[in-house]
């Protein structure tokens, strides 16, 4: 059990709890700082910002950008970004336009397999997100009884090598870095377990930190990786990657040990990179 955790879902994306009921769960576990990092979106900050009022939680604006490097997904991660940027959120737009219609061909695919599942269906279990993702065809794979599970899901169907998968835009790392420090934003590499060999590149693009502590990171891994962290004067951190599945998949809140010195090196640079710097 850790006091932050800086690696979150919410319904602003595949996540099925609001950024409320995540701020609550987060208040009644007793951490100290949390981070909401939805796919292509910062649509629940205000809403976790509102909630954490008078808590005492600090609710660190965040988010998770998906990029690709030849048949690898890089997942970027953004600290403190300013989600009011126009830019930022022109570029966040268009990349949550990809997702629907992606979304849709899945669900077109899946109907060409003998597995209707509707696409009212998957509107109705993204609910109020535009940033729709594989969790959400998942969730309307096992309700409509195609499937048993979320798990089963992904790795008989949608999973990146099965036959309803389909691929999405995806941003080249270094645009991904480039969005986020362009809206003020500290980026980080997120589970990057077996895509070491990007950091170096990475870190010439201004790369601030490495996810070293994350579920199903042995304490070895993790130490490797904080290693690395440290070799390339990066910032570690780390999160549980919380989706709320009720499923066996489920990953809990601040289940991950995440040293809260990470907080406080984000925050630091935060401030330092802040207003002066970019007037
Ligand atoms: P997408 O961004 O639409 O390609 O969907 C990726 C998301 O699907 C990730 O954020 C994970 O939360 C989720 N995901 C990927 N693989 C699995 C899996 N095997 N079981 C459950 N969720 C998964
Ligand atoms: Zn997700
Ligand atoms: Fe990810
Ligand atoms: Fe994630």
């Amino acid at each position: 059990m850790s006091r932050v955790d800086l690696h979150i879902h919410t319904t602003a994306s595949d996540g099925v709890l609001s950024p409320a009921q995540v701020v609550q769960a987060a208040v009644e576990k007793g951490l100290i700082a949390i981070a909401i990092t939805d796919h292509d979106t910062t649509d629940g900050l205000d809403e976790a910002a509102e909630a954490a009022a008078g808590t005492g939680l600090e609710v660190i604006p965040g988010i998770e950008l998906s990029a690709e490097q030849g048949d690898q997904e890089i997942h970027i991660l953004g600290y403190y970004l300013d989600h009011r940027d126009a830019a930022l959120r022109d570029k966040l737009g268009v990349l949550r336009h990809a997702r629907r219609e992606r979304a849709w061909r899945m669900v077109d695919r899946l109907a060409g397999m003998g597995m209707p599942v509707s696409w009212e269906r998957v509107v109705r279990i993204a609910g109020d997100t535009s940033a729709f993702g594989r969790p959400h065809i998942a969730r309307a794979l096992r309700d409509s009884g195609f499937v048993g599970s979320i798990d089963e899901a992904f790795d008989r169907y949608i999973g990146l090598r099965g036959p309803a998968y389909v691929a999405r835009y995806k941003l080249s790392p270094e645009e991904a870095l480039r969005i986020i420090a362009d809206s003020g934003g500290l980026p980080v590499l997120a589970h990057p377990w077996r895509h070491e060999e990007i950091v170096p590149r990475l870190v010439t693009a201004g790369l601030a930190g490495l996810e070293a502590y994350y579920p199903r990171y042995s304490t070895d891994e993790s130490r490797m990786l904080a290693r690395l962290a440290q070799r390339h004067g990066l910032i570690a951190t780390g999160g549980s990657d919380f989706h709320g599945y009720d499923d066996g998949a489920a990953q809990s809140l601040g289940e991950v040990p995440v040293p809260e010195r990470s907080v406080e090196r984000l925050r630091a640079l935060a401030t330092r990179r802040g207003p002066e710097d970019a007037a």
